[in-house]
């Protein structure tokens, strides 16, 4: 290996390789707009009940909300309120499809570091079964090796994801990438989880490159585990207008929203080795790569 050739590329997924904000963005408000207008409940309403829903099960992509969100419940008379708004749901799944696309170039660099015999690994704090769709919907089956999110929340009992689940249950798993699970409730920027990743893999911290797009927790977590610390700084995505629809109905703890705020625009606080300013490609020159 030529001096400064890195073996392993560890990545972050949501605002790294793909446009995750956006996409959710686009399919969330959608959503609270179609619910609003069909059920009468204001979405000040949908959005406090919705948060609660998110917290008590640890994230904001809850696949059976709608059937769990009480005054939808209410206004839906005796129906499942995932039936009594079919507009909602299909305003969700067309702005998902439409908005889930890797950023320029990433399938192209994801290639360029396999080629030259760099294992690309990713890790997520999403949960399993969206992570397994975007990265099948983004075409990278296949070519991230491994790939490490949390484990799914827990439906309520007899629930299945009934409103997602209409293919036979293989179709919903990857075929060629490696899907492991880190253990449940563990979050960036905890460095054991990538020295524990890491090692499953066979290398060492010295032989591996780290990107992702938060600073205080893809930065951080890479910089305490002594791994080359790469800020996907295109994919930022905290001072986009609709970030506060995000903060309003997050299953974040209202601290950890107010330190990520504190965070956004405090230049210095946490500041990463590299940096990839305009794209994901940025991150081959930092593998030792062209
Ligand atoms: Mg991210």
């Amino acid at each position: 290996m030529a001096q400064g050739r890195k073996l392993v590329l560890v990545t972050d997924l949501d605002n790294t390789l793909w446009d995750w904000f956006a996409a959710w963005h686009a399919s969330f408000s959608a959503m609270l707009q179609a619910l609003e207008e069909d059920s009468g409940v204001p979405q000040s309403v949908l959005e406090g009940e919705i948060r609660t829903l998110h917290r008590k099960y640890g994230t904001t992509e809850y696949s059976n909300l709608l059937s769990e969100i009480p005054s939808l419940i209410s206004a839906a008379a005796g129906v499942e309120p995932w039936r009594a708004f079919p507009r909602a749901v299909a305003a969700l799944r067309s702005e998902r499809r439409r908005g889930t696309a890797l950023y320029p170039g990433v399938l192209e660099a994801l290639t360029v570091a396999k080629s030259a015999g760099v294992s690309i690994v990713a890790y997520t704090e999403s949960l399993a079964y969206w992570t397994t769709w975007r990265t099948k919907h983004t075409g990278l089956d296949g070519v991230i090796d491994v790939l490490y999110s949390a484990p799914d929340h827990d439906l309520p009992r007899g629930k299945r994801f009934e409103e997602m689940r209409s293919q036979p249950d293989a179709s919903y798993d990857l075929n060629k990438t490696e899907h492991r699970h880190v253990p449940r409730g563990v979050l960036k920027p905890n460095a054991e989880v990538l020295l524990a990743i890491l090692n499953s893999v066979g290398r060492e911290p010295h032989e591996a490159v780290y990107i992702g797009d938060s600073l205080m927790k893809d930065i951080a977590m890479a910089q305490v585990a002594q791994v080359t610390d790469v800020h996907a700084r295109y994919g930022e995505a905290q001072q986009h207008a609709g970030y506060d629809l995000l903060r309003r109905v997050t299953h974040w703890t209202d601290e950890d929203v107010e330190r990520e705020r504190a965070h956004v625009g405090s230049i210095g606080l946490i500041r990463p080795t590299h940096t990839c300013e305009h794209e994901f490609a940025e991150v081959l020159p930092v593998l030792g790569l062209a």
